[in-house]
């Protein structure tokens, strides 16, 4: 199968790595030359050109931040004119499901077929095969991306029509965010408190408090090796893209009038670390506004 993948940034370099190692015929295509240059040094094959990458592609998968992103990349390149004409195209990406429902009634249109697959399990669910994909679309769709998709994460499921991947991954982060933030409120309390955060993780990861947060990406230092906390905040999910993802979840609540009074202040926490010039750090950078690093 000839495999275009667009965007091998945190989560598309080691998701593009896993379908080279299932044995595609995979090009990798991203605007950052920086992207591209890591993703030959991890021996994924890179195109300077998303066109080069797209020519003659059964499958074409984005993994972008955003929905303008995807549609720069899908719809105003010349990657859809140049893929196999049955190319199967799977946008990996979180955007909204408005946009996930026009891009691909786009693709349709041009007689592709399109899924909306985003993922969770952050970035070390991506090094690790391990994700979880949610994926909206026609099943019989789903069905031929299943290779694929299996050889990238651990379950999958069909969450509906097109954009019902994007609708289930929203409410998961906004779970996530919200879990992140009372993750960090305790453990700094815990912290004052004197107990030490394996004592917390350990009890509370058994406990009604438990959470993928608390286990995986616990927010202070040294707890957990492989959580963002214990390199600075580096890598992990960006503050600026679980920014991206309250917003959508805010829309979409406005629309349904939802009282999403939670959501809108980890939204206006997380806009106070991006005003601070901390938008790259990992999202568990939250803490610094619960431990008097940045004033909240
Ligand atoms: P990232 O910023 O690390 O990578 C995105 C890459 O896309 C960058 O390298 C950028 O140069 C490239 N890019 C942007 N526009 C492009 C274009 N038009 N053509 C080609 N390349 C382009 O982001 P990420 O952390 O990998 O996240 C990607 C998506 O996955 C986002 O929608 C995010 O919300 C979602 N996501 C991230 C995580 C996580 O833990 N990081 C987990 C689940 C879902």
């Amino acid at each position: 199968m000839k495999v275009c993948w667009i965007g091998l940034g945190n989560m598309g370099l080691p998701m593009a790595g896993h379908l080279r190692d299932a044995g595609h015929d995979i090009v990798g295509f991203d605007l950052s030359p920086g992207a591209r240059s890591a993703a030959s040094a991890a021996g994924v094959p890179t195109a300077d050109s998303v066109e080069t990458a797209a020519d003659g592609a059964d499958v074409v998968c984005t993994m972008l931040p955003k929905g303008e992103h995807v549609r720069a990349a899908l719809l105003d390149s010349g990657v859809l004119d140049i893929s196999n004409p049955e190319a199967l195209v799977i946008d990996c990406s979180t955007i909204s499901a408005t946009d996930a429902r026009d891009i691909g009634s786009a693709v349709a249109a041009t007689g592709r077929r399109f899924l909306d697959a985003p993922v969770s399990g952050g970035t070390t669910g991506a090094q690790n095969g391990t994700l979880t994909f949610m994926v909206g679309g026609a099943r019989a769709d789903l069905e031929a991306a299943r290779p694929l998709l299996e050889a990238m994460g651990a379950r999958l499921f069909h969450a509906g029509e097109l954009g019902a991947g994007q609708s289930a991954k929203m409410v998961n982060n906004m779970m996530l965010a919200m879990n992140m933030q009372s993750t960090c409120e305790a453990a700094v309390l815990a912290q004052r408190l004197g107990i030490d955060p394996q004592t917390v993780i350990d009890i509370a990861g058994v406990s009604t408090g438990d959470s993928w947060a608390l286990r995986n990406y616990y927010p202070v230092a040294g707890a957990v090796d492989a959580a963002p906390s214990s390199r600075d905040f580096a890598g992990g999910f960006a503050v600026t893209l679980m920014r991206k993802d309250l917003g959508l979840a805010l829309d979409a609540a406005a629309v349904h009038g939802i009282d999403a009074t939670a959501t809108a202040e980890v939204a206006r926490r997380l806009e106070r670390l991006i005003d601070e010039g901390r938008g790259s750090l990992d999202f568990s950078a939250l803490i610094q506004l619960v431990d008097g690093t940045v004033g909240a």
